[in-house]
């Protein structure tokens, strides 16, 4: 692995020496040309969670890593109780537990993720210390929640008032039935570029509103709600996360663009799977955003309403993703 590393940066080094010699020798007459190849950082995230972007684009504008920006980006969505499908104050199970899910993965392709676990404010950190600090990929339940003490984690209750009282409204007529709520659908993706073009991404929710107990959908299920290939780019869902899993549907879209698709393309084709496998049935939410090597973003959802945040040197977009439905 060294050998052939060193192989590879020396073979990139020369022919670095060589293209940089060549445009010196073919324009002598000219002013010397420097070929600006800086790399841009950028930050994406599901949904219009400014906030979270500000905070990731923060760390990448200090020279952060992608992985600590995609971290601290989302852990403010975590803390915060008005957001309700993620992290402290998410919707509970039917039984009134909040159990949240959550992986992470960085530029290397380590990975790291927790399912099902109570009494932590920020799945996404621990799910970072599954990946670095074990030799495992995924922890879930009591066990989580165990290491999660033993990395120093405090315990807290998740439920808010807010979240109970609807949660004990939706008893009165819901006859103990999950339901499928397009409405409901706020996980946080986040995929970003640091400036060494690195790529990392997180992605981290409560699930589904009113689920069964113990139930646990894509969000921490690596290659389903996240993927990241740091030779290709990088994509992450929200919505039903069933359906995302079914298809395994952001490293589906890493492979559509490490085909060539661009990030639009691949979440498009991405959307267009899982509602083939559906026979075309439409009832139901996923969005997908994705990123290339290139810093080129995409964003494509089955129902309308779907939207996403960049933050680029351009600035700071909301974007409202294309949908196979047309609003
Ligand atoms: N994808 C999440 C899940 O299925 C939920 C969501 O995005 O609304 O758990």
């Amino acid at each position: 692995m060294k050998r052939r590393k060193f192989l590879k940066n020396s073979s990139l080094s020369t022919a670095g020496i060589f293209s940089a010699s060549l445009l010196a020798s073919c324009e002598t007459d000219k002013k010397p040309q420097v070929v600006n190849k800086m790399i841009k950082p950028i930050v994406i995230a599901t949904w219009d969670v400014l906030n979270a972007t500000n905070k990731a684009w923060q760390v990448l504008n200090n020279a952060g890593t992608a992985l600590d920006a995609v971290e601290q980006g989302v852990m403010i969505e975590e803390a915060d109780i008005n957001n309700q499908s993620v992290g402290k104050g998410g919707r509970p199970d039917r039984d009134g537990n909040v159990t949240l899910d959550a992986c992470i993965m960085d530029k290397d392709s380590n990975c790291g993720a927790v399912l099902y676990l109570k009494n932590i404010v920020h799945p996404i950190s621990v799910a970072r210390k599954v990946m670095e600090e074990t030799p495992h990929v995924m922890l879930a339940g009591k066990g989580a929640e165990l290491f999660a003490y033993q990395k120093g984690f405090k315990k807290e209750n998740l439920l808010t008032e807010k979240s109970k009282a609807e949660w004990l409204e939706w008893k009165k007529t819901s006859k103990y039935q999950p339901v499928i709520n397009i409405e409901n659908h706020d996980t946080i993706g986040m995929l970003a570029i640091d400036s060494k073009g690195d790529i990392a991404g997180a992605c981290t929710t409560s699930g589904m509103a009113y689920k069964i107990g113990g139930r646990v959908g894509d969000s921490p299920i690596i290659g389903a709600g996240l993927f990241v290939d740091n030779e290709v780019g990088g994509a992450t869902a929200t919505g039903v996360g069933e359906e995302v899993v079914r298809t395994v549907g952001s490293f589906l879209i890493v492979e559509l663009m490490r085909q060539g698709k661009t990030p639009q393309e691949a979440c498009e084709e991405g959307v267009k799977r899982i509602i083939s496998k559906n026979n075309e049935k439409l009832d139901f939410q996923i969005g997908f955003i994705a990123i290339n090597k290139k810093g080129e973003t995409g964003g494509y959802c089955i129902q309308p309403g779907f939207t996403y945040r960049v933050y680029s040197e351009q600035g700071h977009i909301n974007k409202t993703a294309s949908s196979y439905i047309s609003s």
